[in-house]
């Protein structure tokens, strides 16, 4: 296989991954909260708002997101 065709392969499935599964955890916290050291509550995540959950960066290329 060309190694063209390959990455064009690969590209549609993750596009497609992106389509039915758009969301992804957030790297940035445990659930949409932030803990202390010892295990407190202390903030709602920023970075997600407090959902635990973002949105794929592949699925952000479809363009708008307000459906989601
Ligand atoms: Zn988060």
């Amino acid at each position: 296989m060309k190694p063209l065709l390959f990455f064009a392969a690969l590209t549609l499935l993750y596009l497609g991954y992106c389509w039915c599964y758009p969301y992804t955890a957030c790297g940035n916290c445990d659930g949409g909260k932030h803990f202390t050291s010892d295990g407190q509550y202390w903030r709602k995540c920023g970075r997600c708002k407090g959902s635990g959950t973002k949105i794929r960066l592949g699925r952000k290329l479809f363009g708008s997101t307000r459906d989601l």
